[in-house]
C-alpha cells in the first residue's frame, strides 16, 4: 500500500533585500533573487601589487565572484588602485572588497582613490573604535560608502567582538529573572552588534540595500544558532562563513556541515569558506570547496559533476581512480574557456566507474560515462553517451581517448 508522498527537500529561501556590488559594468547582486554568491580573500601582502593582482585573478578564475583584500596600512591603501589597474589590464573585472580594521576610517578618508576603487567595504564594529570615538569613526567609513556609493558588509566576528557591548549585555543578563547561559549572551552580543551598527548606518543615510551582515564564529553549532537568530531579525543579505575553520579535511568538513545546514534552510546570500592552506595547497581550494557545497545542495551548478565509484575488492588496479582524477582535473581546467564557449556545460554529468556491477548503470545515467574492467572481466571499457553504448576502448591510452571523447561531446 502506498503511503503519503515523500516530501521533496527544498530550501525555503529567506526573503532578503538585494545589494549590488559593482565594478564598471560588472554587477554582482547579493540577496533577493540572486544565486548564492561565492567569495574569497587573498593572503598576499596588499602592498605587493603584482602578487596580489595575480592571486585575485586566480581566485576569480576559480569562481570567486568577489575578492576581499586586506587594507591595513597607508601603503596598502595606496596599492589598491594599482591592483585594480593590473586586474583591468588582465581583463579581470571581479569586484574588490576592502577588509578594514582599526584604522579603516582614516584610510578611507585619506586615500580617496582606494575608497573609490573598492566595490565594497568590510567594517568590523568590534574594532572600529572605542568609547566616544566609536560612532564617529564608524560614521567616517559610512560617509565614504555614501560618497562613493558602495556597499558595506558589517562583519562581526567572535574573535573581535565589541567588548563594551558584551559587558553591557552581561550586566543586563545578570539582572534577568532567569539568566541566559553564557553562550546565549554571546549569541545576543554578536547579533546585536551587527544589527545596531546596521541601524546606525541607516540613520546616517545608507539604504538598507547597501548593507550586508555577517556574524562569524568558529563553532558549527554556534554559527547555526547565531545565523538563525540573525535571519529572523532582519532582511539584510547575509554573508555566511565559519571563521578560522582550520586546515584540510577538518576545515572543509566543518565549513560544509555549518554552511549546508543554513543554506538548506534558505539562510545565506553569499559564502566564504575560510580554509588555512596546507603547505603547497593552492589558495583557490577554498573557492573550490565553496562551489562544491553550493553545487552539492543543488543551489547552483559550477562544474560538470564526475560520478566515480570508490572502488572495492572487485578492482585492485588504481586505473579508474587515476582516470577519474584526470577527468575531474581536465574538466575544471577547461571550465574558464568552456563556460564562455558552451553555455550550459556546467550541468553535464560524467561517470567514471570501476567494474560491471554499477559501471554500465551509472554510465547510462550520466551524459557520458565509462565503465572500466574489474578483476577477471574482459579488458575493455565501454563508453556510454546519452544513455547508449557508443564504443569500447581498449589498451594503454584509455584515459587520453576518453578525454578526447568528452571534449568532442562538449563541443557537439
Ligand atoms: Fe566496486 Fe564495481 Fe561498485 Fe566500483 S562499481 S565500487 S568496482 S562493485
Amino acid at each position: 500500500c502506498a503511503g503519503q508522498p515523500i516530501e521533496v527537500a527544498r530550501p525555503a529561501p529567506r526573503r532578503s533585500r538585494q545589494a549590488r556590488v559593482v565594478w564598471g559594468s560588472r554587477i554582482v547582486t547579493v540577496g533577493g533573487d540572486a544565486p548564492v554568491r561565492l567569495q574569497s580573500m587573498t593572503n598576499t601582502d596588499t602592498v605587493d601589487v603584482i602578487g596580489t593582482a595575480i592571486q585575485v585573478k586566480e581566485l576569480a578564475l576559480a569562481g570567486s565572484e568577489m575578492v576581499r583584500i586586506t587594507v591595513n596600512t597607508p601603503d596598502a591603501a595606496q596599492a589598491v588602485p594599482h591592483i585594480r589597474e593590473q586586474l583591468d589590464r588582465m581583463g579581470i573585472d571581479v569586484p574588490l572588497v576592502g577588509d578594514f580594521h582599526y584604522n579603516g576610517h582614516r584610510l578611507l578618508t585619506d586615500y580617496p582613490e582606494c575608497a573609490r576603487t573598492l566595490s565594497k567595504y568590510r567594517i568590523n564594529p568590534g574594532n572600529v573604535g572605542k568609547g566616544d570615538k566609536k560612532d564617529k569613526q564608524f560614521g567616517q567609513m559610512i560617509e565614504a560608502a555614501l560618497k562613493y556609493d558602495k556597499v558595506v558588509r558589517i562583519g562581526v566576528n567572535w574573535g573581535s567582538l565589541d567588548q563594551e557591548l558584551m559587558a553591557q549585555l552581561m550586566d543586563e543578563n545578570s539582572r534577568r529573572a532567569q539568566p541566559w547561559e553564557a553562550r546565549q549572551v554571546m549569541y545576543e552580543a554578536l547579533v546585536s552588534s551587527a544589527l545596531q551598527s546596521a541601524s546606525l548606518a541607516q540613520q546616517m543615510g545608507m539604504a538598507p540595500e547597501q548593507i550586508i551582515l555577517s556574524c562569524k564564529v568558529s563553532g558549527v553549532q554556534d554559527l547555526i544558532s547565531v545565523y538563525r537568530a540573525l535571519a529572523q531579525r532582519c532582511d539584510y543579505p547575509l554573508h555566511l562563513g565559519l571563521t578560522e575553520a582550520g586546515m584540510g579535511t577538518k576545515g572543509t568538513v566543518a565549513s560544509s556541515a555549518a554552511l549546508a545546514i543554513l543554506l538548506q534552510e534558505g539562510i545565506g546570500d553569499t559564502i566564504r569558506v575560510s580554509l588555512t592552506p596546507q603547505p603547497g595547497e593552492a589558495r583557490t581550494q577554498e573557492v573550490v570547496v565553496a562551489a562544491e557545497i553550493v553545487q552539492a545542495l543543488g543551489l547552483r551548478v559550477f562544474v560538470p559533476s564526475v560520478t566515480a565509484c570508490p572502488g572495492c575488492g572487485r578492482t585492485t588496479s588504481t586505473t579508474f581512480q587515476e582516470l577519474a582524477k584526470q577527468i575531474d582535473d581536465f574538466l575544471r581546467a577547461q571550465m574558464p574557456v568552456w563556460r564562455a564557449k558552451y553555455p550550459g556545460v556546467e550541468g553535464m554529468k560524467v561517470a567514471v566507474m570501476g567494474c560491471i556491477v554499477n559501471g554500465p548503470g551509472e554510465s547510462k545515467h550520466a551524459d557520458i560515462g565509462i565503465s572500466l574492467p574489474g578483476n577477471g572481466e574482459a579488458p575493455s571499457a565501454p563508453v556510454f553517451i546519452d544513455g547508449e553504448k557508443a564504443m569500447t576502448l581498449r589498451g594503454e591510452g584509455i584515459a587520453q581517448e576518453f578525454q578526447q571523447i568528452v571534449e568532442s561531446y562538449i563541443a557537439r
